[in-house]
């Protein structure tokens, strides 16, 4: 039997960095863990974009199948993001905690906080910070999608979302990739050291 692994639930405004820290931080628990990083598989009802595949970065479902899951308690947990469901299922999240595996979730702050309610000791809810607003600014007009008015919706509900920041239990600011994904990694170190989830280390110690 394996030890209990962790559920990583990230958090942070848009253009902050997520996905890219993530990709980073699943390098590092491969290279101190082998085989233990996971990534939790959403569903949501948003079309996929160029690139994405049902069940890779997402299963994709209509919004009369998600309310379904909802309807079932497929879904642990589930928000709406611009007009759109996004939801956590329930099983697989579970089922890799109890296979000692360390599971990332890029969710939204209520997501975060709805996990943790029902994982608990298994969870730990981190949120990610901007360098500044000024470059959080910077970063939604780099990416050349959006017009001015959305850059300016974008910024309000950012420093909506970082006035919930006390609700985490951690935060990590983004100034750069590598720094940001090794803060992430001292928070993941230290929760592996608990105690619960020592207990068949402390059992073999004979
Ligand atoms: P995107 O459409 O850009 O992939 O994601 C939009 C937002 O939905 C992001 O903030 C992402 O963190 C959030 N999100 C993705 N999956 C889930 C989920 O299962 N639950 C919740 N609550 N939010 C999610």
């Amino acid at each position: 039997m394996a030890d209990r692994g962790l559920i990583v639930s990230v958090s942070g405004p848009s253009g902050v960095g997520k996905g890219t820290v993530l990709k980073r931080l699943t390098e590092l628990i491969e290279e101190k863990w082998p085989g233990r990083s996971s990534y939790s598989i959403s569903a949501t009802t948003r079309s996929p974009r160029p690139g994405e595949t049902d069940g890779v970065e997402y299963h994709f479902r209509t919004r009369e199948e998600f309310e379904k899951m909802i309807e079932t308690g497929e879904i642990i947990e589930y928000d709406l993001y611009v007009g759109n469901y996004y939801g956590t299922p329930a099983a697989p999240l579970a089922e890799k905690v109890g296979q000692g595996k360390i599971v990332l979730c890029d969710i939204t702050i209520e997501g975060s906080l709805a996990i943790e309610k029902k994982f608990d000791e298994d969870s730990v809810t981190i949120m990610l910070l901007p360098p500044s607003y000024s470059e959080l600014e910077a970063r939604l007009k780099g990416r050349g999608t959006e017009d001015e008015a959305k850059v300016a919706a974008r910024l309000a509900k950012a420093r909506e979302e970082i006035a919930r920041t006390g609700e985490f239990e951690y935060a990590v600011q983004n100034i750069e990739v590598d720094q940001a994904a090794a803060d992430i990694m001292k928070i993941i170190e230290s929760e592996m050291l608990k105690t619960i989830r020592q207990t068949q280390t402390i059992k073999n110690l004979d």
